[in-house]
């Protein structure tokens, strides 16, 4: 039974991922909720992100597939030439965005909770103003204020975007055209999964990266074996160490590109279209912190781990924020389960979010996936807290599953504490990657151990064995270690 005097016992703002299941979350353990949503409900995620670009990639994946001849004739199949529509491929990515949309929609409505359309923002404490397309304004009062505002495209100085010659993910997922030869700006996940889509639809791509090494923000070794594959088997031109400081739209596209060091003029290019695939920032700006008294780091809204607001280190009472807008791991697995953390606390169970043990995936052909620490962060603890760190490698090319499919370039690398056991983190290349990470992220979330992990049965013949290879390798190596002691 509520007994309060607030409109709400909690309003979410934003209906992306982490807002959803925040409201949903909410609304089935009794609370009245209202979500306040601005553009369509579902975000980023359902409407810009992972579930277009995963429809553009399964179905751009069937093409690549049906065009790869020498791996078809590895079966003894000759396939006839691939043709494909692009106008249909475009269509499935739309009506699945559609379908998971409302589908959405109805699971929230079902659950009781109120959706109210238009520009959210706080009033100060427990005080939400909404501002409808048709300029009414209102204020509502909650016991609770999650914010889920979430982050848009990040668009480097220079760079003038027209939206059909020079484009962000946001118009890319609508596949309006492909052009002959198109610029990717950015080598981290969605330049790579969008390079993937383009380069299997018959696209040339030329990808920049401001950064040392094309995939800075990928494993070192794994990024080895997946840009052989992923870039340099393609029809790619990967430059690394360049910046793209003036894109300027038109038929063709003209960049200049600079030294990213010196700021020194390196070339003028031409192409047909330019992906601006930057990175995202938070979209805090409408938010007016400033009545609650909270800065930011960036835009991004400082947490801690029960995902309250901070305000000089301190919590602010009764304010929430999760998802990309706090800057963690933004992914949308990330974001609805700092929503379900944000609830439960709210509900009075004590709840903090594990980040360790959030897998991360990127949908190329094959995925690259991850959890955990990177070698960096492992071999940095491990000597802060002065233990050996383990390290071992599993190979796609041993796994009798990966063989019969052809598919055996791929690598798993785990790495554990030598002295306890417990997995801190790993890294997968391979086919179906974005699967096998699964395993590791739950047994890091258990703060498991390789030994036990090592006496795990896996089925036979699957990828999975990939994963059981790593954890007998590391066990192995952590006995022999204690028994040389
Ligand atoms: C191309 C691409 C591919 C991606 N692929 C994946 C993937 O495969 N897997 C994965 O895990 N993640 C993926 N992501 C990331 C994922 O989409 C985000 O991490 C996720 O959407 C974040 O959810 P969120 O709820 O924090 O914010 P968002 O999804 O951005 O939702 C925020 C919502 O708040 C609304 N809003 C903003 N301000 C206001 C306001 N003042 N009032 C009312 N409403 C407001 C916005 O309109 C939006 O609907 C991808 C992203 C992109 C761009």
């Amino acid at each position: 039974m509520r007994e309060t005097n607030s409109d709400f016992d909690v309003i979410v703002i934003g209906a992306g991922y982490g807002g959803f299941d925040a409201a949903k979350h909410a609304a089935e353990n009794d609370l009245k909720v209202a979500i306040v949503e601005s553009r369509e409900m579902g975000g980023t995620c359902v409407n810009r992100g992972c579930v277009p670009s995963k429809a553009l990639l399964a179905a751009s994946g069937k093409v690549r597939e049906l065009a790869d001849a020498e791996h078809l004739s590895g079966f003894g199949i000759h396939s006839a030439p691939v043709r494909f529509e692009r106008q249909k491929i475009a269509d499935h990515a739309r009506n699945l965005v559609e379908n998971i949309r409302n589908n959405l929609t109805k699971t929230l409505e079902r659950s009781g909770v109120t959706i109210l359309r238009g520009q959210g923002r706080l009033e100060g404490r427990q005080r939400v103003g909404i501002r409808e397309a048709n300029g009414i304004d209102r204020i509502l009062t909650a016991e609770n204020v999650i914010l889920a505002t979430g982050s848009d495209p990040f668009v480097p100085p220079g760079i003038e975007i027209d939206g059909r010659t020079v484009f962000t993910s946001d118009e890319a997922i609508n596949l309006e055209w492909l052009p002959r030869w198109i610029a990717i700006i950015g080598s981290g996940y969605i330049g790579l999964e969008f390079a993937d889509v383009y380069t299997a639809l018959g696209c040339e791509v030329t990808m920049i990266e401001a950064l040392e090494r094309v995939m800075p923000t990928f494993d070192p070794d794994i990024t080895k074996l997946a840009a052989r594959h992923l870039i340099d088997g393609r029809d790619i031109d990967a430059r690394s160490g360049v910046l793209a400081s003036k894109v300027a739209p038109g038929c063709p596209v003209k960049i200049t590109l600079s030294d990213f060091n010196s700021r020194e003029f390196v070339e003028d290019l031409e192409v047909d279209a330019v992906l601006v695939a930057t990175g995202r920032v938070p979209s805090s700006k409408e938010l007016n912190l400033e009545s609650v008294g909270v800065e930011t780091n960036r835009g991004f809204v400082p947490i801690d781990d029960n995902m309250r607001v901070l305000s000089n280190g301190k919590p602010v009472p009764n304010l929430w924020a999760v998802g990309d807008l706090t800057g963690k791991l933004m992914l949308a697995h990330t974001a609805a389960a700092q929503g379900c953390v944000a609830i439960d606390n709210i509900l009075g169970n004590q709840r903090k979010i594990d980040y360790r043990s959030i897998p991360a995936a990127t949908f190329t052909h094959p995925e690259i996936s991850s959890v955990g620490l990177s070698e960096l962060e492992a071999k940095e603890l491990s000597s802060n807290e002065g233990f050996e760190l383990g390290n071992v490698r599993s190979y796609f090319k041993a796994n009798s599953k990966a063989l019969a499919e052809l598919e055996g370039d791929g690598l798993m690398k785990l790495l554990f504490r030598m002295d306890t056991g417990e997995v801190l983190g790993a890294h997968i290349y391979g086919l179906h990657a974005a699967d096998l990470i699964q395993e590791v992220a739950n047994a890091i979330s258990r703060r498991q151990t390789v030994v036990d992990l090592a006496c795990e049965v896996h089925t036979h013949p699957t990828l999975s064995e990939v994963v059981e290879v790593a954890y007998k390798q590391a066990a192995h190596k952590l006995q022999k270690a204690l028994q040389g002691k």
